[in-house]
């Protein structure tokens, strides 16, 4: 007997979400179930106050892909956002990504000759490290004490639960410096927020296809199966095989949104807190992404946060571990029937949302031929 669906999509993120309409577009029955309580995974945008809030952390769209932005370009209006975050260590404010504003902040260079000596200066203590053996020695080699303690060690720490010297090096490969005025966190060629937040492009995405929301697919496993022929999976790879071979870890965050009797809390969308002794790195003020006007304002406080059952995955810890676990769920996902694994939580990767939907256009493109 023929199955209701050609394909049960399980997860209505943006990898779902591009998959399902590439599907129901070339004529495929698709079903979406999520277990959240909306689409858009870690791109949902709750509206508070009138404002758009990037729920579970803030999400800047940029790609220097072409094909990738003319695509979501074709459902949603993107703003001219740029992302030009601020540091905050001490109470004095810093430019990031380091550039000649942040040099003249930390030294009062003024010239590019300057800045690249004062750097060269502030290396020469560790021009011995040749193999650094921690991401502390590497920051050190990399960009001297003074760059590393106020701008990177707290942060980083914060950011992993543990001391830079127990961390290792190849977390920081480079340090990007520049050496103009230029703030914009991002070199790619495009850049933005959607007019209405994530959730317009989410939707428009999905308006062809029907959605189950709150629809854990392990809680009704065979009753789905039953009713596809193929199943796209975007979940939790360990979980789909009942963590067979181990629990992958993860980093989480928690998030304390607030809504503040103010139309201007901190004037920037991003900035960071490098101290240690602060327990939350960022504060996000929501409003700044769409240039809003509203009288009040919404503040998100990220704190960094051990990962347990229960919480949700965030970052992969892709050291040698994790990675040789997930290649082992990886031989088994390859060796099952009709069943394809996509997005970042099933692929135990972290992609930018540019990155994603390629891989979502590369997925439909090979299997809906
Ligand atoms: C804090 C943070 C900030 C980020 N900022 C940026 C940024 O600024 N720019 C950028 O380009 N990218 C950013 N990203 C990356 C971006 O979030 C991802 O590219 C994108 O969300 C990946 O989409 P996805 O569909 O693969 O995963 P997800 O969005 O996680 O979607 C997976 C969906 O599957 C659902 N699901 C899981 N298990 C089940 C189940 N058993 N049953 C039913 N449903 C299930 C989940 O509820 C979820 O909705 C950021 C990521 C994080 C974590």
């Amino acid at each position: 007997m023929k199955a209701t669906y050609d394909y049960l999509i399980v997860g209505a993120g943006l990898f779902g979400a591009v998959f399902a309409h590439e599907a129901t577009r070339r004529g495929k029955r698709c079903l979406v179930v999520d277990k959240r309580p909306h689409a858009g995974g870690n791109i949902y945008c709750r509206e508070m106050d009138g404002i758009q809030v990037h729920y579970y952390g803030a999400h800047i769209f940029h790609t220097d892909n072409r094909r990738v932005w003319d695509y979501v370009n074709r459902f949603v209006t993107f703003n001219r956002f740029t992302n030009s975050p601020l540091a905050n260590f001490e109470g004095r404010l810093y430019n990031l990504p380091f550039n000649m504003n942040t040099f003249y902040q930390l030294w009062g260079t003024r010239t590019p000759e300057e800045a690249r000596a004062r750097i060269e200066q502030e290396r020469a203590p560790y021009a011995g490290i040749a193999e650094p053996r921690n991401l502390e020695e590497q920051a050190l080699k990399l960009g001297g004490r003074d760059i590393y303690e106020r701008l990177i060690k707290g942060y980083t720490e914060k950011q992993w639960g543990r001391a830079a010297t127990e961390l290792p090096a190849f977390i920081i490969r480079r340090l990007p410096f520049r050496f103009t005025f230029d703030n914009n966190y991002f070199n790619d060629r495009y850049q933005g927020i959607p007019e209405g937040g994530y959730n317009a492009l989410i939707d428009a995405l999905l308006s062809e296809c029907e959605v189950r929301l709150g629809t854990d697919y392990f809680a009704h496993r065979a009753e789905l199966d039953a009713l596809s022929d193929a199943v796209l999976f975007t979940g939790c790879i360990d979980e789909y095989f009942e963590y067979c071979f181990g629990r992958l870890e993860y980093r989480s965050l928690r998030f304390d949104h607030r809504v503040l009797e103010t139309d201007n809390f901190q004037g920037n969308a991003v900035v960071n807190y490098t101290e240690r002794s602060i327990p939350y790195t960022r504060i996000i003020e929501h409003k700044h992404f769409a240039f809003g006007t509203q009288p009040t304002t919404v503040v998100t406080y990220e704190y960094p946060d051990d990962f347990a059952p229960g919480k949700e995955p965030y970052y992969p810890v892709n050291d040698e571990r994790n990675s040789r676990i997930y290649d082992r769920y990886r031989t088994l996902a390859d060796n099952c029937v009709d069943v394809l694994f996509g997005g970042r939580l099933a692929q135990y990767t972290y992609a930018d949302m540019d990155d994603t939907v390629e891989a979502a256009l590369r997925l439909s493109e090979e299997v809906l031929r």
